[in-house]
């Protein structure tokens, strides 16, 4: 059994995570400010044995450094996410990804404990490869574009891992996560599954962005989560970065179909332009596809669900949820909400 800490651990993937680690009997603590994340997707395991929660920004220096002083393991996910967000509050972003990532390193550093770093696809930004590779060049927009503050604000963080693995010795891994789905991810921000399933469910139009040609490959939570684990398992993966997504793509006009099909909903879909859903001059990646050749090779790491399957549990989960009376978080084509919280 191991002490492991979780950033971001109230949050969609980093519950998920908290969840798996909680079952294979280790004891947890979470970290999370709430701002994006949610006190729901943890309630169940409040004062569960081992289980701890501090409601608190990493940037209180003196909590992070509790925490991470009792960790064995650090999986870092706390960061700025969505696109809606991003671009609404590129300050926010920067500071939330660059410093506080320093600050997680800096302390791991002291104790040399083993972190593992959630990056992004996104880092990949316009590249017009068919296939991601982890060495690929990284081709990114100019700085007047908002949307590229994220993908900048991760590059970084990338540096700063290295750096910290080849000057300090620190145990650090970068995953580079593919648009990860499934049951507690929130429409809130941006996130096209969620907000589909939403707007199907409610017989509302489904809004494809753009001419909905753009295309993704979605990846399920419980793939992503094994596979973070199964990472930090190995000690040849540190130094090093590693793609986990899923090898199939979907556009995202078929996708708006798939989901309206498989809820059985009477929605129109309705092409909404970039400017109107992500005001002016918001620039999208058509393509994004990961070569999953290196991360299959150390851990055995493989995709275990279609899409369809993975966009059947998640409405399950979702009409679960409204019978429930959970609120309607997507408007029509409205922006998203900000978030609530400190930091
Ligand atoms: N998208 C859309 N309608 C929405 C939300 C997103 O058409 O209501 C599109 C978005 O423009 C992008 C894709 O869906 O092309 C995936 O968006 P998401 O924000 O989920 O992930 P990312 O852009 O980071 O891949």
């Amino acid at each position: 059994m191991q002490h492991v800490l979780i950033t971001g651990g109230a949050g969609f993937i980093g519950s998920h995570l908290a969840d798996a680690l909680v079952q294979q009997g280790h004891s947890v603590d979470v970290i999370d400010d709430l701002s994006t994340g949610s006190l729901d997707n943890i309630r169940h395991l409040l004062g569960r044995p081992g289980f701890r929660f501090w409601h608190d920004t990493l940037r209180h220096r003196a909590v992070t450094e509790r925490c991470i002083a009792r960790a064995d393991v650090v999986f870092h996910l706390a960061a700025a996410v969505g696109v809606h967000l991003i671009v609404e509050q590129p300050v926010r972003t920067i500071e939330t990804n660059v410093a506080c990532t320093e600050l997680v390193l800096e302390l791991c550093a002291r104790d040399q404990t083993p972190v593992l770093l959630a990056s992004t696809s996104e880092v990949y930004g316009k590249s017009e490869r068919r296939v991601f590779r982890e060495d690929d060049d990284l081709v990114l927009g100019p700085t007047s574009r908002s949307r590229w503050c994220y993908a900048s604000s991760k590059i970084i963080d990338e540096f700063l891992a290295k750096a910290y693995y080849v000057e300090r010795g620190l145990p650090a891994v970068v995953a580079r996560l593919f648009n990860t789905i499934g049951p507690r991810q929130t429409g809130r921000y941006g996130m096209v599954v969620p907000r589909f399933v939403d707007q199907a469910l409610r017989n509302a139009p489904i809004t494809v962005y753009g001419d909905g040609l753009q295309s993704r490959s979605f990846t399920w939570v419980g793939d992503v989560v094994g596979a973070l684990v199964s990472l930090m398992q190995k000690p040849s993966a540190m130094g090093e970065v590693f793609n986990i997504g899923h090898s199939r793509t979907i556009t995202i006009l078929a996708l708006a179909e798939r989901v309206r099909r498989l809820c059985g909903s009477a929605s129109p879909i309705r092409l909404v332009p970039y400017t109107d859903a992500l005001g002016h001059g918001f620039e999208d990646m058509r393509w994004r596809l990961p070569d999953l050749s290196k991360v299959e090779r150390l851990i055995g790491y493989r995709p275990s669900r279609d899409l369809d399957a993975m966009l059947v549990e998640i409405i399950d989960s979702r009409r679960g949820l409204i019978g429930r009376g959970a609120a309607v978080e997507v408007e029509a084509t409205g922006p998203a909400r900000r978030p609530h919280g400190s930091a």
